[in-house]
């Protein structure tokens, strides 16, 4: 983005413009936990509530048929941004329930719930899920549980010191017994870009099913399913510049149409007996309940944002921010946790201070107005890897400035002297 490009995008974030205590700007530096919202994203939610709102998908009236129209079309820019058919796109609460519920459905599966045409989906004594170390807590809990429930094993591909995953290790580590092969597109720690192609393609060898968890990608880089060719795909809208409360599941039409549901209630079913009852096919299927609909309608106001900023230019400004962080911590006594080049990895930076607590690191920088991370951003397994119990993470979005991250490394040099430290 030119600078010109950036000025127009910043001004469409209320919230960067407010100032901190003593007056600080603020230097916004934590879009990897969750990103700041446009107005348009902010407008949209509001204006379902002023002007539209009304429970979608049952009432004869135009307030019921306005809401459900938003609600829809939402699902089709959604689907727009990743690639997807409008109705393989599933609304949930974000990525973990995303995760969740294909964990969750494939139990049911494995309990004989489905009937046989789920069979294929089942998982048992003797199979395999395939993780990886790098996984956010969202990508690994779900799975050890279902092996917990089923009597599969979890096993998981390694990193390599530089914090990119063994991909090479899934000849050996992804075999015949492997029935779902799960890994994020990028660490919401190290960075790291995965590449997709082998991983699927070592799948496919061995018919295991694929599952992306798609938080860190989504945001920051044109990600298209059908391309990657994913049987899932789980991601948030609050990383993507949408509200809290939604998120969307991708799944591939054939499977999401043998999946068992997970939860089950009102809106998902065809035909209800006190004995049994038949479900509604996909998406509906997998939507009990009453929906996060203004927050899906936001999401949906996310979504055809950057696609009007073009995810190649978010790519673009990614690429320049990534190199800008680096060269930031590419200080003394600052060890980056993941890889320095610039390529195949986005701008989300992980580091630890030698001899100071990433807290510690955290609260000099909150007193000059920057706001990071810190603690193990939900990848314990990861940290351990690494031999450190925390990590300071700064992280940037579309609107993140090269005078943010010059704030970040001018503050961030003196937190060693700060502690007494040379
Ligand atoms: N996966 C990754 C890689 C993430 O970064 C996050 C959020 N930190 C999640 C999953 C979980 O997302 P949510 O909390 O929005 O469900």
């Amino acid at each position: 983005l030119s600078d010109v490009e950036l000025a127009a995008v910043r001004a469409d974030f209320p919230l960067l413009a407010r100032t901190l205590r003593d007056g600080r700007p603020l230097v916004y530096l934590d879009s990897g936990a969750t990103a700041q919202k446009p107005d348009p994203v902010l407008d949209a939610e509001q204006d379902f509530y002023l002007q539209r709102n009304a429970a979608v998908h049952r009432g004869a009236h135009q307030l019921a048929e306005e809401a459900t129209d938003a609600f829809e079309k939402a699902r089709e820019s959604v689907a727009r941004l990743v690639g997807a058919d409008t109705d393989e796109i599933v609304w949930t609460s974000g990525a973990t329930a995303a995760l969740n519920l294909v964990a969750y459905s494939i139990g049911n599966a494995s309990l004989g719930r489905g009937g046989q045409a789920a069979r294929r989906l089942a998982v048992g004594p003797g199979d395999e899920i395939v993780v990886t170390e790098a996984e956010h807590h969202a990508n690994l809990l779900p799975w050890q549980e279902l092996c917990a429930r089923t009597g599969a094993t979890l096993r998981w591909l390694g990193v390599d010191d530089d914090g990119h995953i063994r991909v090479e290790d899934a000849a050996t580590v992804v075999t015949e017994r492997t029935k779902i092969l799960a890994f994020t597109h990028v660490s919401n720690v190290t960075g790291a870009i995965t590449p997709v192609a082998p991983l699927v393609a070592r799948a496919r060898e061995v018919g295991a099913l694929v599952v992306l968890d798609a938080c860190q990608s989504v945001p920051h880089l044109p990600v298209d399913v059908k391309a990657l060719d994913v049987d899932f795909a789980a991601f948030s809208a609050h990383k993507m510049l949408g509200p809290t409360g939604v998120g969307a599941l991708y799944g591939r039409r054939e499977l999401l149409e043998i999946m068992p549901p997970f939860l089950v209630g009102g809106s998902m079913v065809e035909m209800v007996t006190m004995e049994a009852t038949t479900y509604a096919p996909p998406p509906q299927r997998f939507e009990a309940g009453t929906q996060p609909v203004a927050q899906a309608v936001a999401m949906g106001a996310a979504a055809d944002y950057l696609l009007e900023l073009g995810m190649d230019h978010v790519a673009a400004h990614e690429v320049a921010l990534t190199r800008a962080l680096l060269e930031a911590v590419d200080l003394p006594g600052v060890r980056v946790i993941g890889p320095t080049d610039t390529t195949d990895r986005l701008a989300v930076v992980s580091f630890v201070v030698e001899g100071v607590h990433s807290h510690d690191v955290g609260q000099v920088l909150d007193d000059k107005g920057i706001a990071v991370r810190v603690g193990h951003h939900c990848a314990q397994p990861l940290h351990r890897r690494f031999g450190v119990a925390a990590t300071t993470r700064a992280s940037a979005s579309v609107y993140t400035t090269l005078d943010d991250i010059a704030a970040l490394r001018e503050h961030l040099a003196g937190v060693r002297t700060f502690f007494g430290l040379s």
